[in-house]
């Protein structure tokens, strides 16, 4: 008898104490977390501030909320799932709110597990490249919108009518029908885990800003009958992705932070041009491709009198003109790199001569060549 008061009073300070440490725990914003984190490619643990987080808890803010649990069944192939359009047709759970295990130390959030680590690093990133476009090329966010962000979403395919899962088929990916960014279980061979790579996650959302830009996000937009017409869009597409990265994280070495076998055939500039990609000891298929765009635009903005923003600014801008000649020409009749070079070094206050002798120097085949205004 006399134990039960006893056991009543524990009781209660146990639940005061929780409540009095969730009380503690809430940090005032603007919200200061302690992570691994990049600054001009060095990562280390720092102290960061986060501008836009409003509820580290649940990771929301007002550039969207982190979705954890999602899952999807992928039975297409993968450029199938990249464009599909119906979100009911792919996923099977939609996502859910993620809980953050974290202590506030000093005003300070310190996480308590990796997973929480990795969704501070990665809402930090994408807090970062949203706000460099905002701010240093003009993009407004409010009307374009944002993709969504999913933490590790499982994936699975029916297989003989049962559920298979797979474990990862890429590290990250931009699925542009339906405007999602899928950011994928880490892998031991990370270095640093890819969500939590500053270029990496710079390099998804320019696809992003690709898909606006020049597709307005429709489907149709990137469309032709030819097979190696539509390899040579995916290469330009993740050539500009590459080069939209180095603007945005400011290191043109920066995917290798996290896979280093990516040195070689994803740091700028690459080691081949077109006349040499055939021979080139690069496997990544259409990316290779991409890279000499990448390289070539890399090279542009780090001439005298030029910046990485300049010559972003003039890709952005010229989107929509390689789209509108993709539509007339690309349907039936192969294409290459010109549909935008043209444009690119013809656009008002650019300095022809220079992006002429960059350009023929990368894109060394007579046909290419011969497709652009330059004197050769
Ligand atoms: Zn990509």
């Amino acid at each position: 008898m006399q134990a039960k008061p006893a056991l009543v009073t524990n009781l209660l300070c146990l639940s005061l104490l929780a409540a009095c440490g969730i009380k503690q725990a809430s940090p005032s914003t603007p919200i200061r977390a302690r992570i691994l984190s990049s600054q001009d490619g060095v990562y280390s643990l720092r102290d960061v501030n986060f501008s836009t987080l409003v509820n580290v808890e649940h990771m929301q803010g007002s550039l969207g909320t982190i979705l954890g649990h999602a899952s999807a069944s992928v039975d297409a192939d993968p450029s199938e799932i990249i464009a599909a359009s119906n979100p009911d047709g792919l996923y099977r759970k939609r996502g859910q709110t993620v809980h953050l295990d974290y202590i506030v130390k000093n005003g300070t959030v310190i996480p308590q597990s990796f997973a929480s680590m990795e969704m501070l690093g990665l809402y930090y990133n994408f807090e970062r490249t949203v706000m460099f476009w905002q701010e240093q090329l003009g993009l407004d966010f409010t009307s374009i919108g944002l993709p969504r962000l999913f933490y590790n979403p499982s994936l699975s395919r029916s297989k003989n009518g049962q559920e298979e899962k797979i474990s990862e088929v890429m590290n990250a990916a931009y699925l542009s029908g339906i405007k999602d960014l899928w950011f994928y279980q880490t892998s031991p061979r990370e270095k640093i885990p890819v969500k939590m790579n500053f270029g990496i996650v710079a390099h998804e959302f320019g696809h992003y800003i690709f898909d606006y830009a020049f597709a307005k996000f429709e489907p149709a937009a990137y469309e032709t009958n030819l097979l190696s017409n539509s390899e040579l869009l995916s290469g330009m597409n993740e050539g500009i992705a590459d080069f939209f990265s180095y603007m945005v994280a400011g290191n043109a070495k920066e995917f290798a932070k996290s896979l280093p076998e990516l040195e070689a055939e994803r740091s700028l500039p690459v080691s081949w041009t077109l006349s040499t990609l055939r021979s080139a000891a690069c496997e990544g298929g259409h990316y290779c491709r991409g890279s000499i765009l990448a390289s070539a635009l890399y090279e542009i903005s780090q001439s005298p009198g030029q910046s990485a923003i300049a010559v972003g600014k003039n890709v952005l801008a010229n989107l929509p003109y390689f789209q509108h000649r993709w539509e007339s020409e690309a349907m039936d009749e192969l294409v290459d790199e010109s549909l935008l070079l043209t444009p690119l070094l013809t656009s008002e206050g650019v300095d022809k001569s220079l992006y002429c002798k960059v350009f023929l120097k990368w894109f060394d085949t007579k046909s290419l060549q011969s497709n652009l205004p330059c004197n050769t």
